[in-house]
């Protein structure tokens, strides 16, 4: 999508407000299911999410520039989500029987598609989260908040560099989707099923052992801090 540049100036905040609203109507346009602007003052950031991503050891887990311990601490989060005043939310819902079950479970381990592709329709999901918030961190870019900064749901090595190395832990080399690739929102220590509840969105634990007709909702989260 394109996008012509705002000279770059003190915003008034009647204007800081009406573009909020425009990136969440952006991302509503770009897929997200909801999007709400929130005070980044709310966020959540914790440790002991990010310890999550290797206890038990997630498949992802330093496999890639955006997972631990790669991945900015929860600290180094904090330290940043200070400096910010509003963040955009976005939800994007998914079918429960793309990503609970024993078979979701066993495809996710061993890095297969099952037989009907739920596997690989879950990883369709997770692309769009990072589509969202790609899109909405740009546009913000070029309006002139210049800080914006995005964080998707997932691992990007999953979504693009599925059974490749990561190139941006190569020495020299950057992302090979630098413009859409994003640490996700757990691997740097926001408490997404916290945040979520907080906003009024439905959230379920969802995993191996949770049967589908067992998950009345099921979603991927992610978020863009503006500014
Ligand atoms: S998108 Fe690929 S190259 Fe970029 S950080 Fe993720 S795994 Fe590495």
């Amino acid at each position: 999508m394109g996008a012509r540049p705002r000279k770059v100036s003190i915003l008034s905040p009647d204007l800081i407000i009406k573009d909020l609203e425009k990136y969440r109507q952006l991302a509503l346009d770009c897929g997200a299911s909801d999007a709400l602007m929130i005070k980044a003052s709310s966020l959540v950031v914790q440790e002991r999410v990010r310890a999550k991503c290797s206890i038990p050891k997630c498949a992802e887990y330093g496999t890639n520039q955006h997972c631990p311990p790669y991945s900015m601490s929860a600290a180094e989060t904090k330290e940043i989500v200070k400096d910010y005043t509003y963040a955009l939310v976005i939800r994007v819902d998914v079918k429960p029987e793309y990503a609970a079950g024993a078979k979701i479970h066993e495809c996710y381990i061993k890095g297969k598609i099952d037989e009907a592709g739920r596997y690989r329709l879950l990883g369709k999901e997770y692309k769009k989260v990072f589509f969202v918030v790609s899109e909405v961190e740009s546009r913000a870019f070029y309006d002139g908040y210049y800080l914006a900064l995005g964080f998707a749901a997932g691992s990007c090595k999953n979504v693009f560099c599925f059974k490749m190395d990561c190139q941006a832990l190569g020495r020299g080399k950057g992302c090979r989707w630098p413009l859409r690739s994003r640490p996700s929102m757990e691997a740097v220590g926001f408490d997404v099923f916290s945040m979520a509840t907080g906003l009024g969105w439905t959230m379920y634990p969802v995993g191996g052992r949770s049967e589908p007709e067992e998950v009345p909702a099921c979603s991927l989260v992610g978020l863009v801090l503006i500014v």
